[in-house]
């Protein structure tokens, strides 16, 4: 069954494509809400020096536990939010509640002292002229300082150059630092890639999950890896599963990373739980 064949014929219907567009619907309908009844909540994980195991930072990861259809992935509602335009007020909700979280942990643990928050950006808040006052102001309220936080960014949004580039340059001069995440699976240029004003490449899970030990495998991760050196950049390795995996990394000159194999993304309390129970032993 077709709903327009003929010259358009690509455009085939499919129940499933109904069922998707409804249930986007009866998402794009309740974020609203959502956002007013407390329903998102944030969850972290850990980015850690490979070498000596320790945390350095924490990647905020927005979770929503929809009253109807349970838990929904942010790789199906984030774009959804933006496409709606919801995705403002849900970015500056996490920003808000990352911000003051890792500067209690900051406060309260010795362990997490030194930890940085890094915080995912919509393309379209980065297009926001006014994105910059926003992030101060986070930072005001919560005392985090500006060189504890990470904005990371995809490609996607520095494609769009001419108007990403002064916001970049805002955050920046605020002392904050800013992340490429995904890297390596969008389309910026190396030529573009030179000149912008950014830290941090995050190497895409897909080039640490191929990594089996032949120097096959790590081509594309030690590509990125020499890359980040010679823009004096660091690197953040993402989906670290195997152990294998993180020597290679760091036999590769990849310092961080974060994945399954070192720990999950868990609720501020367990967290605070990990710093928290190697405190006695540490104070001692
Ligand atoms: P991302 O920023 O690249 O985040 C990494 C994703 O990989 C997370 O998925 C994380 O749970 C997952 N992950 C971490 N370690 C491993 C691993 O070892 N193996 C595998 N298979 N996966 C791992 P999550 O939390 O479902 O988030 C998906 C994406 O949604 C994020 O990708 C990010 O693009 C977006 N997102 C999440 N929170 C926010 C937010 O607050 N704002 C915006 N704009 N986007 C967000
Ligand atoms: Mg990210
Ligand atoms: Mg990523
Ligand atoms: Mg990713």
């Amino acid at each position: 069954e077709s709903k327009r064949s003929g010259a358009h014929g690509w455009r085939a219907y499919h129940p499933e494509m109904t069922d998707r567009r409804s249930r986007d619907v009866a998402l794009a309908e309740s974020i609203g809400e959502a956002l007013r009844s407390d329903q998102f909540d944030v969850h972290y994980q850990p980015i850690i020096d490979l070498a000596s195991g320790t945390p350095i930072g924490v990647e905020a990861l927005v979770r929503w536990q929809h009253p109807t259809l349970g838990m929904v992935s942010p790789a199906e509602f984030v774009p959804v939010a933006e496409r709606t335009g919801a995705i403002d007020g849900l970015g500056r909700h996490v920003l808000e509640v990352a911000c003051r979280q890792v500067a209690a942990w900051r406060r309260g643990a010795p362990r997490a002292a030194g930890l940085y928050a890094s915080v995912n950006v919509s393309p379209l808040q980065m297009r926001d002229g006014t994105f910059p006052a926003t992030v101060r102001a986070a930072l005001e309220r919560s005392g985090l300082p500006p060189q504890a936080l990470v904005m990371e960014i995809t490609e996607s949004a520095v494609v769009d150059e001419r108007t990403v580039v002064p916001t970049l340059i805002a955050l920046r001069e605020q002392g904050i630092r800013v992340a490429v995440d995904d890297f390596g699976t969008g389309y910026s240029s190396l030529h573009l890639l030179g000149r912008l004003p950014v830290d941090i490449l995050k190497i895409d899970r897909s080039f640490v999950s191929v990594l089996d030990g032949t120097s096959r495998s790590a081509g594309i991760a030690e590509a990125i890896i020499r890359l980040a050196g010679v823009l004096e950049l660091s690197t953040v390795a993402e989906g670290i599963e195997t152990p294998a995996q993180s020597a290679e990394l760091q036999l590769l000159g990849c310092t961080a990373g974060q994945g399954y194999l070192l720990a999950r993304p868990q609720t501020a309390d367990r967290l605070t739980a990990t710093w928290g129970a190697r405190l006695p032993r540490e104070a001692h």
